[in-house]
């Protein structure tokens, strides 16, 4: 039977992709919307989450669509009225909070799920398999996309906790994190900040283990979100954001990209067998890069 799920932040990810996927499943029904603006037809709406939280009782898992910066307040509210949390990745501003929602996730015994979307498209699981026996000698991401087209007006990208060119950096670092056979550290990092803002809107990375990444958001044309990785034993690709398999130049794998519906899957997996799953390894690098970053200072950016 599908379970009643309240959305909160109806904006951009959730209209483009949690709302489709809710109405796709079989294990969700979408009972609630809380946003100060937003609403999806049909669908009650509330724009007070306490309100919603007292009323609707009948609601036991809430989804986190907001920016990272406002997520902890309503992941602490939702978790202390009993109600199993699903957050939007990164899954915080800070690595901190994020372990404090874990531990009281798991004190008041509910779900936590910190979701990677990008952990979930198709190519990411048999690029794992694949690597698990070889010795990686290089990898490379180029993770590479027009800001003004992914994140149209989003002031919030570029204030603190918004992680800049990050954000989607992180859904290549969740691929990382997920694939390698070996741990990697950061040793340097060059981060790009507009004259007027406050996060990196490119950087480029070097782990050990000859791990390398260029991230950028001024990239306009065609936009890549491609990690390449040469092992003693061939060559392995992923493309379209770990959507598209490639070893040694054949294609194995070329998914559709449906990333989001295996998520709210997990989700329901999760809360039917009492677990959760909290997982901030992609984030560990960020904060490593901003905390080691070297800072240029480039051209003033605007929307
Ligand atoms: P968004 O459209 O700017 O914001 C989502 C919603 O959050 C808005 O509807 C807004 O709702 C609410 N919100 C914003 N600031 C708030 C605040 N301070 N307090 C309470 N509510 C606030 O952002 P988005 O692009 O959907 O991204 C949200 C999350 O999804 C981010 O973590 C992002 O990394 C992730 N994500 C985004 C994309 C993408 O393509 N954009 C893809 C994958 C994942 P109201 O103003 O109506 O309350």
């Amino acid at each position: 039977m599908a379970r009643p799920i309240c959305l909160v932040g109806i904006g951009k990810i959730a209209v483009d992709q949690h709302v489709p996927s809710i109405a796709a499943s079989a294990d969700w029904d979408l009972a609630a919307t809380v946003s100060r603006s937003g609403t999806v037809d049909g669908v009650p709406a509330y724009t007070d989450f306490d309100r919603m939280l007292n009323e609707r009782g009948d609601i036991a898992v809430v989804s986190l669509c907001l920016p990272p910066v406002p997520r902890y307040d309503y992941a602490a509210r939702a978790i202390a009225a009993g109600r199993h949390v699903m957050l939007e990745k990164p899954p915080g501003a800070t690595l901190a909070e994020v372990d404090a929602l874990g531990a009281m996730a798991k004190a008041a015994g509910v779900t936590l799920y910190t979701t990677w979307h990008s952990r979930m498209a198709e190519g990411v699981a048999p690029a794992k398999a694949w690597l698990a026996d070889k010795v990686v000698k290089a990898a490379h991401i180029s993770w590479k996309e027009d800001v003004r087209r992914w994140h149209p007006g989003q002031d919030w990208v570029f204030e603190p906790g918004g992680m800049g060119v990050f954000d989607p950096g992180s859904n290549a670092l969740s691929i990382m994190t997920e694939i390698l056979p070996m741990p990697v550290h950061l040793r340097t990092a060059e981060l790009f900040f507009p004259a007027n803002r406050q996060t990196p809107i490119a950087a480029h990375l070097a782990w050990t283990g000859g791990v390398t990444g260029d991230f950028d958001w001024r990239q306009e044309g065609p936009q890549s979100w491609d990690i390449s990785v040469e092992t003693t034993a061939g060559r392995l690709d992923l493309h379209d954001g770990g959507a598209r398999l490639v070893i040694d130049g054949q294609e194995v794998i070329a998914g559709p990209g449906a990333e989001y519906p295996a998520l709210y899957a997990r989700m329901a997996d999760l809360v039917a067998t009492g677990q959760s799953q909290v997982d901030v390894s992609p984030m560990l690098h960020v904060a490593d890069a901003l905390t080691i970053g070297r800072r240029t200072e480039v051209e003033a950016f605007h929307f």
